[in-house]
């Protein structure tokens, strides 16, 4: 075994049904996370990059081997995405968070429009991103597996929300239908698991 091992799901397959369904969560971890995890062991086995933590190999991404920067940045955002999803979630957050969403993007509708409008834009593959910087909330997006931690991305600071838009993500459900799947997200996130993250990176 590897040092980086992919997460257990904390539910079941078919937990983000009908909006996210079970065979795509099934190939998604089992295969694509599974292959980001495999491929980071490898590129890191024998180099002294095996004694870095995860963030410190995302932080210097930018230079490191392609391979370290694309499968490290493939673990951290899917496990990250795997933990803001759950069962019977969605709604609306409250709180802190909700309040800090409705002083920066005015309401929570107007978030949601912000973060799809960065989803369904993002070209090709890559992640859309609510983030903190400096303590403010951020929406931005990255290509491929770049992520906010990163020395290369545009904007960087701390991701506490997710979503991930390669095709593998949704092509099962919804072939090229990309804002449908973008919209049906906000079905699924567990904004309790968003609240800790916002609370931690402040
Ligand atoms: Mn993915």
């Amino acid at each position: 075994m590897g040092k980086f091992i992919v997460p257990d799901l904390p539910y079941s397959y078919d937990s983000l049904e009908p909006y996210i369904d079970a065979m795509t969560m099934e190939i998604h971890l089992t295969k694509h996370h599974a292959a980001y995890v495999n491929n980071l062991n490898n590129a890191i086995a024998g180099t002294d990059l095996e004694a870095k933590t995860l963030e410190e190999l995302l932080a210097n991404a930018g230079m490191l081997p392609a391979a370290v920067r694309n499968n490290s940045g493939g673990h951290f955002n899917h496990s990250l995405f795997w933990s803001i999803m759950g069962k019977n979630k969605g709604g609306n957050p409250t709180g802190k968070l909700a309040d800090e969403i409705n002083s920066t993007f005015g309401s929570f509708e107007n978030f949601k429009n912000e973060f799809s409008k960065a989803a369904t834009t993002r070209f090709g593959s890559g992640w859309a991103w609510l983030l903190v910087k400096n303590g403010k909330l951020v929406v931005s997006s990255t290509p491929n597996q770049d992520n906010p931690l990163m020395d290369v991305a545009e904007v960087k600071g701390t991701p506490i929300l997710g979503l991930d838009v390669w095709e593998h993500a949704y092509y099962l459900k919804y072939q090229n239908r990309r804002p449908e799947y973008i919209e049906n997200f906000f079905n699924v996130i567990d904004w309790d698991a968003v609240a800790k993250r916002y609370e931690n990176a402040l």
